[in-house]
């Protein structure tokens, strides 16, 4: 007899739940923007869809969602090109960029929220003329936090100056809050940041806390978990 071929199990989908998760989460964005007499068309939802496979981001393709996050750059290089073809895609980088993967960056994302060093935004411009060049956001660390990225509070204003010079246009603010603190003053601090810098976009808010960020005035809330389910642990 010849051997069994190993069977690779097919994933199956829950088209229902991820329909009801995802309607779970935008009636949960309307209701926060009405909160704080906001329209919901303000709020963008990015679907964070890091670790998550082909088949199932394209159940939520499938039901309408276009504006994507990923927090690694070589996992969105394999994964997007195929489930971005014919569709009007938005892909947001949110996790950590290294210089040298800055390259393919460009060429995967069309918005880079994680800018945070001058390396970073030295290597940024030598690609600023190229086509599709991203959007880019700064991450700020307002928890002061050693062990996370973003830039400090007191270093965004000559960090804006530098990126200038640069030529770099930034077109917003990204942060992620410390875990062992209310999250309300840090999305408050990083919305007043993004109005007095004349900043468009405030990327802020996720599974546990995005109605409380557009409380405050998230333009965009990272939702992972609550739409595409728990993560293995990595
Ligand atoms: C994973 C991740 C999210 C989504 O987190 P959930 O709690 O699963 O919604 C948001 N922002 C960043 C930067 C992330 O890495």
């Amino acid at each position: 007899m010849p051997p069994k071929k190993p069977e690779i199990a097919a994933e199956t989908i829950d088209l229902q739940a991820c329909e009801a998760r995802l309607q779970t989460v935008q009636a949960e964005i309307a209701q926060a923007a009405l909160a704080a007499g906001r329209a919901a068309t303000e709020v963008t939802l990015l679907a964070v869809s890091k670790t998550k496979s082909a088949a199932l981001i394209q159940a939520f393709l499938d039901l309408g969602v276009r504006h994507f996050g990923e927090n690694r750059v070589q996992e969105a290089a394999q994964k997007w090109p195929e489930l971005r073809a014919g569709n009007q895609i938005e892909l947001h980088l949110i996790g950590p960029l290294q210089s040298n993967k800055v390259k393919q960056a460009v060429d995967v994302f069309d918005v880079i929220q994680t800018l945070d060093r001058e390396k970073l935004a030295r290597a940024l411009a030598q690609h600023k003329e190229a086509e599709g060049f991203p959007k880019l956001y700064i991450q700020v660390n307002s928890g002061a936090e050693p062990q996370k990225s973003g830039v400090l509070v007191e270093d965004l204003p000559a960090f804006l100056d530098f990126c200038a010079d640069l030529g770099l246009e930034i077109a917003g603010l990204m942060s992620i809050p410390p875990l062992d603190e209310p999250a309300g003053p840090h999305f408050e601090l990083l919305a007043a940041l993004a109005a007095r810098h004349k900043l468009a976009n405030v990327s802020m808010g996720m599974s546990g806390d995005f109605a409380t960020a557009i409380g405050f005035g998230a333009t965009h809330v990272r939702v992972g978990t609550a739409l595409f389910g728990a993560r293995e642990a990595v």
